[in-house]
């Protein structure tokens, strides 16, 4: 079996074609999905996927790239990770990404209010006990010296969590991993100019690996261009199965096993 570890099945691209993905799910042997959130006015349908079908869950948070969007605040978070099935805080984190075309030329010094919207779920994942889910893009070393400064070093406070779509060098997975955080790697792995991050995930520890589409975004060589879905997460086992000489099947079990240790604590829930 095989666990996507985060997706977007709420955007409309594949909600509107629901029966086909989850066919294609059970085709593909891709038993599970954790549905992930990025704005508060998405959560009810994020939600709604994982209240309506068992083998989906959700997350609750807002993504740094998203502005002009209901703000979180701690309390917010904490009240809506309460609902059944919401097992994960974010996707959160910080994206500098391509200031100049993406952020309107602002420096970094003026997204403060993406850190301080990152410490937010920090919190709120410190106070519930839940996983973050944690988007870095460009923004890696402010990213970990945060998780340091808000208590993620791994004491009893800590949330721990994912790095999901993981496109960072060695160094910033080694920090990562020290943290006591998984790594999880996208479809991006497969990706032809993708070396560097090939090299990475030869190194990670086998009991610290996810896998997932972050679909419909990012789909894996051969189908990349077209939409994503979850059903293609085993291109993803597939390519980091050809790195560390195991099938595809052997990494979608240890990853599924990953997940339920990280997000179901340790329960097939
Ligand atoms: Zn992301
Ligand atoms: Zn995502």
């Amino acid at each position: 079996m095989f666990t996507d570890s985060h997706c977007h099945l709420s955007m409309p691209e594949l909600v509107q074609e629901l029966p086909r993905i989850r066919a294609a799910m059970q085709e593909a042997r891709v038993d599970r999905a954790l549905c992930i959130c990025t704005v508060l006015e998405e959560f009810e349908a994020v939600h709604a996927l994982a209240a309506g079908y068992d083998n989906f869950w959700a997350s609750v948070g807002v993504h740094p790239d998203n502005e002009d969007v209901r703000e979180p605040d701690v309390d917010t978070l904490v009240a809506l990770s309460q609902r059944p099935k919401v097992i994960a805080i974010g996707e959160t984190g910080l994206d500098y990404y391509q200031m100049e075309e993406r952020k309107g030329g602002r420096s970094i010094a003026e997204l403060e209010w993406q850190r301080e919207r990152f410490r937010v779920h920090i919190r709120a994942a410190q106070r519930v006990r839940k996983p973050l889910v944690i988007h870095t893009r460009d923004a890696s070393a402010d990213t970990l010296a945060i998780l340091r400064e808000e208590g993620e070093q791994g004491g009893a406070q800590a949330a721990g969590g994912v790095f999901h779509c993981f496109t960072e060098t060695a160094e910033v997975a080694r920090a990562a991993l020290d943290l006591g955080f998984y790594i999880s790697f996208s479809g991006i792995l497969t990706f032809k100019k993708a070396q560097e991050l090939r090299d990475v995930a030869r190194f990670v520890p086998l009991d610290r690996l996810l896998i997932e589409t972050d679909s419909p975004y990012l789909a894996p060589v051969p189908h990349r261009g077209k939409v994503n879905n979850p059903s293609y997460v085993p291109f993803v086992a597939a390519q980091i199965g050809e790195l560390r000489g195991m099938s595809a099947e052997a990494v979608g079990e240890l990853t599924s096993r990953n997940f339920d240790q990280l997000f179901l604590g340790g329960t097939d829930a």
